[in-house]
Protein backbone atom coordinates (compact mmCIF):
# COMPACT_ATOMS: atom_id res chain seq x y z
CA UNK A 1 0.00 0.00 0.00
CA UNK A 2 0.97 3.70 -0.95
CA UNK A 3 1.49 5.43 2.27
CA UNK A 4 1.45 9.46 1.87
CA UNK A 5 3.35 10.81 5.00
CA UNK A 6 4.63 14.21 6.44
CA UNK A 7 7.41 14.69 8.08
CA UNK A 8 8.45 18.72 9.72
CA UNK A 9 11.10 20.06 10.95
CA UNK A 10 12.25 23.67 12.06
CA UNK A 11 13.77 25.80 9.58
CA UNK A 12 17.13 27.77 10.78
CA UNK A 13 17.04 31.00 8.19
CA UNK A 14 19.19 33.99 7.39
CA UNK A 15 17.59 37.03 7.89
CA UNK A 16 16.91 37.63 4.53
CA UNK A 17 15.22 34.56 4.33
CA UNK A 18 13.05 35.51 6.73
CA UNK A 19 12.02 38.46 5.46
CA UNK A 20 10.83 36.70 1.97
CA UNK A 21 9.29 34.02 3.27
CA UNK A 22 7.38 36.68 5.65
CA UNK A 23 6.59 38.56 2.12
CA UNK A 24 5.60 35.22 0.60
CA UNK A 25 3.33 34.52 3.36
CA UNK A 26 1.62 38.12 2.86
CA UNK A 27 1.60 37.62 -1.06
CA UNK A 28 -0.50 34.53 -0.97
CA UNK A 29 -3.03 35.95 2.22
CA UNK A 30 -3.73 38.81 -0.06
CA UNK A 31 -4.16 36.69 -3.25
CA UNK A 32 -6.79 34.54 -0.82
CA UNK A 33 -8.38 37.66 0.20
CA UNK A 34 -8.53 38.99 -3.09
CA UNK A 35 -9.50 36.24 -4.70
CA UNK A 36 -12.49 35.12 -1.96
CA UNK A 37 -13.64 39.18 -2.02
CA UNK A 38 -14.02 38.55 -5.88
CA UNK A 39 -15.96 35.72 -5.69
CA UNK A 40 -18.46 37.15 -2.94
CA UNK A 41 -18.62 40.51 -5.20
CA UNK A 42 -19.08 38.22 -8.58
CA UNK A 43 -22.26 36.06 -5.65
CA UNK A 44 -23.93 39.76 -5.25
CA UNK A 45 -23.97 40.56 -8.70
CA UNK A 46 -25.55 37.14 -9.62
CA UNK A 47 -22.84 36.23 -11.33
CA UNK A 48 -21.57 32.71 -11.21
CA UNK A 49 -18.72 31.44 -8.86
CA UNK A 50 -14.87 31.14 -10.63
CA UNK A 51 -13.25 27.89 -11.07
CA UNK A 52 -9.94 27.05 -9.92
CA UNK A 53 -8.75 28.50 -13.74
CA UNK A 54 -10.77 31.56 -13.92
CA UNK A 55 -8.92 32.11 -10.40
CA UNK A 56 -5.25 31.59 -11.78
CA UNK A 57 -6.51 33.85 -14.80
CA UNK A 58 -7.06 36.11 -12.53
CA UNK A 59 -4.14 36.27 -10.54
CA UNK A 60 -2.15 36.11 -13.58
CA UNK A 61 -3.83 39.55 -14.01
CA UNK A 62 -3.12 40.68 -10.67
CA UNK A 63 0.61 39.59 -10.90
CA UNK A 64 1.16 41.54 -14.36
CA UNK A 65 -1.24 44.73 -13.32
CA UNK A 66 -0.13 48.04 -11.95
CA UNK A 67 -1.61 48.07 -8.66
CA UNK A 68 0.22 45.22 -7.32
CA UNK A 69 3.18 44.69 -9.28
CA UNK A 70 5.06 42.95 -5.99
CA UNK A 71 2.81 39.87 -6.13
CA UNK A 72 5.23 38.78 -9.00
CA UNK A 73 8.18 38.74 -6.70
CA UNK A 74 6.08 35.84 -4.42
CA UNK A 75 6.35 32.20 -6.66
CA UNK A 76 3.79 31.74 -8.65
CA UNK A 77 3.20 27.99 -7.49
CA UNK A 78 2.42 28.78 -3.65
CA UNK A 79 0.09 31.62 -4.80
CA UNK A 80 -1.86 28.93 -7.17
CA UNK A 81 -1.98 26.68 -4.26
CA UNK A 82 -3.96 29.24 -2.04
CA UNK A 83 -6.37 29.39 -4.89
CA UNK A 84 -6.67 25.61 -4.40
CA UNK A 85 -7.11 26.35 -0.66
CA UNK A 86 -10.12 28.90 -1.26
CA UNK A 87 -11.65 26.18 -3.93
CA UNK A 88 -11.58 23.64 -0.89
CA UNK A 89 -12.89 26.05 1.61
CA UNK A 90 -16.06 26.78 -0.79
CA UNK A 91 -16.50 23.13 -1.40
CA UNK A 92 -16.35 22.18 2.27
CA UNK A 93 -18.69 25.04 2.73
CA UNK A 94 -21.23 23.57 0.24
CA UNK A 95 -20.82 19.91 1.81
CA UNK A 96 -21.94 21.53 4.94
CA UNK A 97 -18.27 19.65 6.61
CA UNK A 98 -17.06 23.84 7.45
CA UNK A 99 -18.34 27.20 7.78
CA UNK A 100 -18.00 29.94 5.21
CA UNK A 101 -14.73 30.75 4.38
CA UNK A 102 -13.15 33.34 5.90
CA UNK A 103 -10.78 36.26 5.54
CA UNK A 104 -7.35 35.27 6.49
CA UNK A 105 -5.31 37.97 8.73
CA UNK A 106 -1.91 38.28 9.59
CA UNK A 107 -0.11 36.11 12.19
CA UNK A 108 -3.00 33.60 11.90
CA UNK A 109 -1.37 30.02 10.50
CA UNK A 110 1.11 32.20 8.41
CA UNK A 111 2.10 29.43 5.42
CA UNK A 112 3.00 28.80 1.77
CA UNK A 113 3.10 25.65 0.02
CA UNK A 114 5.10 23.99 -2.95
CA UNK A 115 2.93 21.68 -4.75
CA UNK A 116 6.03 21.19 -7.63
CA UNK A 117 8.50 18.00 -6.25
CA UNK A 118 10.89 19.04 -9.51
CA UNK A 119 11.07 22.50 -8.16
CA UNK A 120 12.19 21.48 -4.94
CA UNK A 121 15.72 19.86 -4.03
CA UNK A 122 16.13 17.92 -0.36
CA UNK A 123 19.34 17.13 0.42
CA UNK A 124 18.93 15.21 3.59
CA UNK A 125 22.74 14.64 4.47
CA UNK A 126 23.84 18.33 4.49
CA UNK A 127 20.44 19.27 5.97
CA UNK A 128 19.38 21.64 3.85
CA UNK A 129 16.46 22.21 1.61
CA UNK A 130 15.98 23.95 -2.22
CA UNK A 131 12.96 25.81 -2.82
CA UNK A 132 12.13 28.26 -5.29
CA UNK A 133 12.71 31.81 -4.59
CA UNK A 134 14.66 31.46 -1.44
CA UNK A 135 17.20 29.20 -2.23
CA UNK A 136 18.93 26.57 -0.13
CA UNK A 137 17.62 26.53 3.66
CA UNK A 138 19.15 24.91 6.83
CA UNK A 139 17.12 22.97 8.76
CA UNK A 140 16.92 20.90 12.05
CA UNK A 141 17.55 17.42 10.95
CA UNK A 142 16.01 15.34 12.76
CA UNK A 143 15.21 11.95 11.67
CA UNK A 144 15.39 10.66 7.75
CA UNK A 145 12.36 12.44 5.75
CA UNK A 146 11.59 8.15 3.63
CA UNK A 147 9.93 8.22 0.89
CA UNK A 148 9.71 10.41 -2.70
CA UNK A 149 9.12 13.99 -2.37
CA UNK A 150 5.46 15.65 -2.97
CA UNK A 151 5.50 18.79 -1.71
CA UNK A 152 6.52 20.80 0.84
CA UNK A 153 4.55 23.56 3.41
CA UNK A 154 5.94 26.48 4.85
CA UNK A 155 4.93 27.31 7.87
CA UNK A 156 5.65 30.27 10.59
CA UNK A 157 4.49 29.86 14.43
CA UNK A 158 5.44 32.22 16.96
CA UNK A 159 8.21 33.31 15.54
CA UNK A 160 9.71 30.39 14.13
CA UNK A 161 9.50 29.15 11.11
CA UNK A 162 8.76 24.90 9.73
CA UNK A 163 8.95 22.97 6.92
CA UNK A 164 6.51 19.80 6.50
CA UNK A 165 7.88 17.60 3.67
CA UNK A 166 4.92 14.99 2.19
CA UNK A 167 6.28 12.14 1.13
CA UNK A 168 4.77 9.02 -0.83
CA UNK A 169 6.62 5.69 -0.44
CA UNK A 170 5.29 1.87 -0.84
CA UNK A 171 4.57 -0.08 2.31
CA UNK A 172 4.19 -3.53 3.10
CA UNK A 173 0.43 -3.75 3.46
CA UNK A 174 0.34 -4.33 7.23
CA UNK A 175 -0.76 -7.51 9.25
CA UNK A 176 -2.70 -6.32 12.43
CA UNK A 177 -0.89 -6.56 15.43
CA UNK A 178 -4.26 -7.80 17.09
CA UNK A 179 -7.49 -9.25 16.27
CA UNK A 180 -9.42 -7.33 18.99
CA UNK A 181 -12.11 -4.87 18.40
CA UNK A 182 -12.99 -1.91 20.76
CA UNK A 183 -15.27 1.09 21.26
CA UNK A 184 -14.75 4.49 21.93
CA UNK A 185 -17.16 7.27 24.42
CA UNK A 186 -15.61 10.59 24.35
CA UNK A 187 -16.34 12.38 27.19
CA UNK A 188 -15.54 15.74 29.29
CA UNK A 189 -14.81 14.14 32.69
CA UNK A 190 -12.68 11.27 30.67
CA UNK A 191 -11.53 12.25 27.56
CA UNK A 192 -11.51 8.48 26.12
CA UNK A 193 -13.23 5.27 28.03
CA UNK A 194 -12.41 1.80 25.92
CA UNK A 195 -14.95 -1.05 25.73
CA UNK A 196 -12.17 -2.91 27.67
CA UNK A 197 -12.32 -0.82 30.49
CA UNK A 198 -9.40 1.70 30.13
CA UNK A 199 -9.98 5.06 29.74
CA UNK A 200 -7.46 8.06 28.92
CA UNK A 201 -7.81 11.39 31.32
CA UNK A 202 -9.11 14.83 30.16
CA UNK A 203 -6.19 16.97 28.31
CA UNK A 204 -7.45 20.39 29.32
CA UNK A 205 -4.01 21.60 28.37
CA UNK A 206 -5.80 24.69 28.22
CA UNK A 207 -7.23 25.07 31.58
CA UNK A 208 -3.92 24.14 33.08
CA UNK A 209 -2.33 27.18 31.32
CA UNK A 210 -5.39 29.20 30.73
CA UNK A 211 -4.22 31.26 34.12
CA UNK A 212 -0.77 31.76 32.40
CA UNK A 213 -2.42 32.53 29.93
CA UNK A 214 -4.64 35.30 30.83
CA UNK A 215 -2.04 36.96 33.06
CA UNK A 216 0.51 37.02 30.07
CA UNK A 217 -2.51 38.92 28.32
CA UNK A 218 -3.09 40.94 31.17
CA UNK A 219 0.38 42.18 30.93
CA UNK A 220 0.05 42.38 27.03
CA UNK A 221 -2.74 44.69 27.50
CA UNK A 222 -1.36 47.41 29.97
CA UNK A 223 1.93 47.90 27.86
CA UNK A 224 1.76 50.77 24.80
CA UNK A 225 1.13 48.61 21.21
CA UNK A 226 4.02 48.47 19.33
CA UNK A 227 6.79 49.68 21.97
CA UNK A 228 9.01 47.39 22.80
CA UNK A 229 7.65 45.91 26.35
CA UNK A 230 4.28 45.45 23.86
CA UNK A 231 6.26 43.09 21.87
CA UNK A 232 8.03 41.20 24.72
CA UNK A 233 4.32 40.63 25.91
CA UNK A 234 3.28 39.30 23.11
CA UNK A 235 5.91 37.33 22.44
CA UNK A 236 5.10 35.68 26.02
CA UNK A 237 1.64 35.08 24.76
CA UNK A 238 2.44 33.22 21.68
CA UNK A 239 5.08 31.19 23.81
CA UNK A 240 2.09 29.98 25.87
CA UNK A 241 -0.44 29.63 22.98
CA UNK A 242 2.58 27.31 21.45
CA UNK A 243 3.27 25.46 24.35
CA UNK A 244 -0.43 24.61 25.10
CA UNK A 245 -0.68 23.24 21.14
CA UNK A 246 2.46 20.95 21.78
CA UNK A 247 1.16 19.82 24.61
CA UNK A 248 -1.94 18.86 23.21
CA UNK A 249 -0.16 17.32 19.78
CA UNK A 250 1.75 14.84 21.88
CA UNK A 251 -0.72 13.71 24.32
CA UNK A 252 -3.23 13.27 21.12
CA UNK A 253 -0.64 10.91 19.52
CA UNK A 254 0.27 8.91 22.27
CA UNK A 255 -3.35 7.82 22.80
CA UNK A 256 -3.89 7.62 19.14
CA UNK A 257 -0.60 5.36 18.64
CA UNK A 258 -1.61 3.27 21.82
CA UNK A 259 -5.30 2.48 20.88
CA UNK A 260 -4.43 2.00 16.90
CA UNK A 261 -1.43 -0.50 17.93
CA UNK A 262 -3.80 -2.24 20.63
CA UNK A 263 -6.90 -2.80 18.15
CA UNK A 264 -7.54 -3.87 14.93
CA UNK A 265 -11.35 -2.22 14.94
CA UNK A 266 -11.65 0.55 16.78
CA UNK A 267 -15.78 2.08 16.44
CA UNK A 268 -16.35 5.49 17.35
CA UNK A 269 -19.55 7.92 17.92
CA UNK A 270 -19.85 9.93 14.40
CA UNK A 271 -20.27 13.00 16.07
CA UNK A 272 -20.80 16.55 14.65
CA UNK A 273 -18.56 18.31 16.81
CA UNK A 274 -19.20 21.79 14.18
CA UNK A 275 -23.22 21.56 14.94
CA UNK A 276 -22.42 20.86 18.81
CA UNK A 277 -20.23 23.98 19.32
CA UNK A 278 -22.22 25.84 16.75
CA UNK A 279 -25.35 25.46 18.49
CA UNK A 280 -24.16 27.09 21.71
CA UNK A 281 -24.63 30.43 20.45
CA UNK A 282 -28.03 30.50 18.60
CA UNK A 283 -29.03 32.57 16.12
CA UNK A 284 -30.09 36.20 16.21
CA UNK A 285 -33.26 35.09 16.70
CA UNK A 286 -33.24 32.26 18.59
CA UNK A 287 -30.23 32.57 21.20
CA UNK A 288 -29.76 29.56 22.53
CA UNK A 289 -30.37 28.00 25.74
CA UNK A 290 -27.68 27.55 28.25
CA UNK A 291 -25.29 29.52 26.59
CA UNK A 292 -22.78 29.77 28.97
CA UNK A 293 -23.11 26.14 30.14
CA UNK A 294 -22.85 24.92 26.26
CA UNK A 295 -20.01 27.24 25.18
CA UNK A 296 -17.89 25.40 28.43
CA UNK A 297 -18.70 22.21 27.17
CA UNK A 298 -17.73 23.42 23.67
CA UNK A 299 -14.83 25.13 24.23
CA UNK A 300 -13.73 21.72 26.42
CA UNK A 301 -14.73 19.74 23.30
CA UNK A 302 -12.27 21.52 21.23
CA UNK A 303 -9.94 21.98 23.46
CA UNK A 304 -9.58 18.26 23.43
CA UNK A 305 -8.96 18.02 19.57
CA UNK A 306 -11.73 15.06 19.32
CA UNK A 307 -11.80 16.00 15.21
CA UNK A 308 -8.00 15.46 15.48
CA UNK A 309 -8.33 12.41 17.53
CA UNK A 310 -10.50 11.04 15.61
CA UNK A 311 -8.41 11.96 12.13
CA UNK A 312 -4.95 10.28 13.83
CA UNK A 313 -6.56 7.04 14.70
CA UNK A 314 -8.21 6.43 11.12
CA UNK A 315 -4.92 7.21 9.68
CA UNK A 316 -2.74 5.13 11.86
CA UNK A 317 -5.04 1.91 12.33
CA UNK A 318 -4.84 1.87 8.32
CA UNK A 319 -0.93 2.19 8.70
CA UNK A 320 -1.26 -1.25 11.07
CA UNK A 321 -3.88 -3.06 8.97
CA UNK A 322 -6.28 -1.76 11.21
CA UNK A 323 -9.55 0.06 10.54
CA UNK A 324 -12.44 2.61 12.00
CA UNK A 325 -15.74 2.23 11.99
CA UNK A 326 -18.26 5.56 12.43
CA UNK A 327 -21.74 4.79 14.31
CA UNK A 328 -24.50 7.21 14.33
CA UNK A 329 -24.40 8.31 18.00
CA UNK A 330 -28.28 7.20 18.55
CA UNK A 331 -28.89 6.19 22.04
CA UNK A 332 -25.43 4.92 23.00
CA UNK A 333 -25.59 6.60 26.11
CA UNK A 334 -29.18 5.50 27.03
CA UNK A 335 -29.67 1.48 26.14
CA UNK A 336 -28.93 -1.01 28.58
CA UNK A 337 -26.26 -3.29 27.14
CA UNK A 338 -27.40 -5.89 29.35
CA UNK A 339 -31.20 -6.28 28.49
CA UNK A 340 -31.62 -3.58 25.99
CA UNK A 341 -34.27 -1.56 28.01
CA UNK A 342 -33.85 2.18 26.08
CA UNK A 343 -34.70 4.93 28.50
CA UNK A 344 -33.28 8.03 29.53
CA UNK A 345 -34.07 7.22 33.11
CA UNK A 346 -31.32 4.64 32.82
CA UNK A 347 -29.04 7.36 33.16
CA UNK A 348 -29.98 8.81 36.71
CA UNK A 349 -26.30 11.18 36.52
CA UNK A 350 -23.85 12.03 33.79
CA UNK A 351 -21.56 9.62 35.10
CA UNK A 352 -24.17 6.81 36.43
CA UNK A 353 -25.37 4.23 34.11
CA UNK A 354 -28.39 2.11 36.09
CA UNK A 355 -30.96 0.58 34.32
CA UNK A 356 -34.68 0.71 35.31
CA UNK A 357 -35.34 -2.45 33.93
CA UNK A 358 -33.21 -5.11 34.86
CA UNK A 359 -31.04 -3.08 37.39
CA UNK A 360 -27.95 -3.21 35.73
CA UNK A 361 -25.11 -0.90 37.15
CA UNK A 362 -21.99 0.86 35.14
CA UNK A 363 -19.97 3.50 34.48
CA UNK A 364 -21.97 5.66 31.94
CA UNK A 365 -18.68 6.07 29.56
CA UNK A 366 -18.23 2.55 29.67
CA UNK A 367 -21.76 1.79 29.15
CA UNK A 368 -21.68 3.92 25.81
CA UNK A 369 -18.07 2.72 24.73
CA UNK A 370 -20.03 -1.20 24.83
CA UNK A 371 -23.06 -0.01 23.04
CA UNK A 372 -21.19 2.27 20.36
CA UNK A 373 -18.92 -1.41 19.84
CA UNK A 374 -21.78 -2.90 19.59
CA UNK A 375 -23.25 -0.72 17.08
CA UNK A 376 -19.89 -1.28 15.10
CA UNK A 377 -20.57 -4.52 14.95
CA UNK A 378 -24.08 -4.37 13.86
CA UNK A 379 -23.30 -2.25 11.02
CA UNK A 380 -20.55 -4.43 9.64
CA UNK A 381 -22.85 -7.29 9.80
CA UNK A 382 -25.42 -6.10 8.13
CA UNK A 383 -22.83 -4.49 5.08
CA UNK A 384 -22.04 -7.90 5.19
CA UNK A 385 -25.40 -9.23 4.45
CA UNK A 386 -26.10 -6.28 1.89
CA UNK A 387 -23.31 -8.16 0.19
CA UNK A 388 -20.92 -5.97 0.72
CA UNK A 389 -17.40 -7.32 1.72
CA UNK A 390 -16.02 -7.13 5.00
CA UNK A 391 -13.30 -4.46 5.07
CA UNK A 392 -9.77 -5.30 4.21
CA UNK A 393 -7.16 -4.71 6.35
CA UNK A 394 -6.15 -0.87 6.15
CA UNK A 395 -9.06 0.13 3.99
CA UNK A 396 -10.72 3.41 5.46
CA UNK A 397 -14.17 2.58 7.07
CA UNK A 398 -15.13 5.73 8.75
CA UNK A 399 -16.60 7.56 5.51
CA UNK A 400 -17.96 5.03 4.09
CA UNK A 401 -21.87 5.93 2.61
CA UNK A 402 -23.43 2.54 4.54
CA UNK A 403 -26.05 5.70 5.27
CA UNK A 404 -29.24 2.74 4.08
CA UNK A 405 -27.72 0.54 6.96
CA UNK A 406 -28.70 1.80 10.58
CA UNK A 407 -27.55 -0.15 13.27
ZN1 LIG B 1 -31.10 -3.55 31.68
Amino acid sequence: MQRLQAFKFELMPTGEQQRQMRRFAGSCRFVFNKALALQKERYEQGEKKLGYAGLCKELTAWRNGVETPWLSDAPTHPLQQTLKDLERAYKNFFAKRADFPRFKKKGQRDSFRYPDPKQIKLDQVNSRLFLPKLGWLRYRNSREALGELRNVTVSEHAGRWFVSIQTLREVEQPLPQSATAVGIDMGIVRFATLSDGTFFEPLNSFKRHEAALRRAQQAMSRKTKFSSNWKKAKARVEQIHSRIGNARRDYLHKTTTAISQNHAMVCIEDLQVRNMSKSAAGSTEKPGKNVRAKSGLNKSILDQGWFEFRRQLDYKLAWNGGYLVAVPPQNTSRICPVCGHVSAENRPTQARFACVACGFEENADLVGAINVLRAGHARLACEVSGAVMPPAAGTHRSDSGVAQCRA
